[in-house]
């Protein structure tokens, strides 16, 4: 090939470039700092609402202060709203009208988990354990065998409001779901991944030693029920809870531990649910660090994505349209002119192209790890169903705002057509007249009890955000 068609190759076609390269050492070294305050925060917040109290405290030092439906704002304001400690929207009012438009990112904070039923514990045959139905899409077998934690929260008959967490801390103990041993697995390795394990066989042991007491020991021949009274007695000796108040209670099992360093060179970070708190802290900290900035923006951790968006902290639910009205009604605007002239980047993770998977994936419209912030025009299943479908003007505005700004960013799909599929809160918040696109940072092991991301990516979503911002 001469020199001249060598150089028309480079001028015409797309190559997609590492963020190693284009970032540079100095560059790279931000990013694994950058890592490190992402870190903190994931190992703080492995519920919605524990992403919420942590983004909150994230807001407050960076002075932002709790925002009141119907209260009076003006430009350089910086305040939080949490819609039932659940669901955060933090914003900062710009100096230049609301009605050119408000930027807004949004990410979920609730991830794939097993929650506790409503009358959960129970017996049988000397061990304790929990009766759960799982939230959101897992791959059940990737939960057994696994050190669990318990979070949540339990509303106590006397309207006390009481915060659960075991499994953390240092001495804590945990939790796990059993498995078969090999030896006896013979007809459960022949089923199918997605049937060998049921919803209802996933109960958590969390106990095995009958209660007793000096007067009134054990005895083999009167099981009566004692480890249940062992696991009852616990909770009320720490928590002040009985049986009942577990019907008020959202209480959540996921992975215990805190997020790892993957590999030799510590490019990757390992975790339960980067889905989507990789997106969620990122977001949070483009809006936290911002001064005084000529557009409004906002940022929002929503709950409920793994499960459709449904309910009042989801993002079908009103909440975003009723702030932007209450915000422009505040600064004498249109609501319908502010939605309209606003853009969202709708922050919400990328499969990663698994080189151990290569069968699922169309490598030319796949996210690499280690090449940035993913955009993707369109999500949904069977022929784009189900999705944003970004136009080409919407692309466009987001492809300038990186390129100008030097984001590496790559764009991509999920996978190959008709492989499966997915969703996002796009298309929620395009339903209100806004501009939305999907953008966000390649996970490889998606929804699994550890899944993992590159620091590089993160970085690179983070500096998407502030450019989006600017
Ligand atoms: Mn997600
Ligand atoms: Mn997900």
């Amino acid at each position: 090939m001469s020199d001249k068609t060598k150089e028309l190759k480079e001028k015409l076609f797309y190559t997609k470039k590492s963020a190693y390269e284009l970032e540079g050492e100095a560059g790279v070294a931000k990013a694994y700092e950058f890592a490190r305050g992402y870190a903190e925060f994931i190992d703080h917040a492995k519920t919605e609402r524990e992403a919420v109290a942590e983004g909150i405290k994230i807001l407050e030092a960076h002075g932002f202060s709790a925002y009141e439906m119907g209260a009076k704002v003006k430009a350089g304001d910086k305040l939080y709203y949490s819609n039932r400690g659940k669901c955060l929207l933090a914003f900062v009012i710009g100096s230049e009208p609301i009605e050119n438009g408000i930027r807004i990112s949004a990410a979920h904070v609730d991830s794939p988990r097993i929650d506790l039923k409503q009358h959960t514990i129970y017996e049988n045959t000397g061990v304790g354990y929990f009766k759960t139905h799982y939230y959101g899409g897992i791959r059940k077998y990737q939960w057994a065998t696994i050190p669990l934690a318990l979070h949540g929260v339990v509303m106590k008959k006397d309207g006390e409001c009481v915060n659960v967490t075991i499994g953390e801390d240092e001495g804590d103990p945990v939790f796990c779901i059993t498995d078969l041993l090999p030896h006896l697995g013979r007809d459960q390795g022949q089923r199918p991944l997605d049937s060998a394990f049921t919803g209802e066989g996933l109960n958590i042991l969390i106990a095995s030693r009958p209660y007793a007491t000096e007067d009134d020991p054990y005895k083999t021949s009167e099981p009566d029920d004692r480890v249940k009274l062992t696991v009852l007695k616990y909770f009320n000796d720490k928590y002040g809870i009985v049986e009942d108040d577990f019907i008020s209670a959202e209480l959540c099992v996921v992975p215990a531990g805190k997020s790892r360093d993957i590999g030799l060179d510590r490019a990757m970070i390992g975790a339960y649910g980067h889905d989507d708190r990789v997106c969620a802290y990122p977001i949070l900290m483009a809006v936290a660090e911002l001064e005084a900035p000529e557009k409004t923006a906002m940022c929002i951790f929503a709950d409920k994505e793994e499960i459709g968006s449904e309910g009042n902290t989801g993002m079908q639910s009103r909440i975003l349209a009723d702030i932007i009205a209450e915000l422009s009604a505040s600064l004498g605007a249109d609501e319908n002119i502010v939605r309209a002239h606003s853009m969202c980047l709708s922050a919400d993770v990328a499969a990663g192209y698994d080189p151990n998977y290569p069968d699922v994936f169309e490598i030319k419209n796949s996210a690499i790890c280690g090449s940035g912030v993913v955009l993707t025009k369109f999500t949904g299943s069977r022929g784009k169903s189900g999705t944003n479908d970004a136009s080409a003007e919407t692309v466009y505005k987001a492809r300038k705002i990186f390129d100008d700004a030097g984001v590496v960013w790559q764009t991509a799909e999920l996978g190959k057509v008709d492989q499966g599929g997915g969703g996002t809160v796009a298309m929620f918040i395009a339903n209100h007249n806004i501009d939305t696109i999907d953008l966000g940072v390649p996970v490889l092991s998606m929804h699994a009890p550890f899944e993992i991301i590159s620091k590089t990516d993160l970085y690179e979503a983070y500096r998407a955000h502030v450019a989006f911002n600017k």
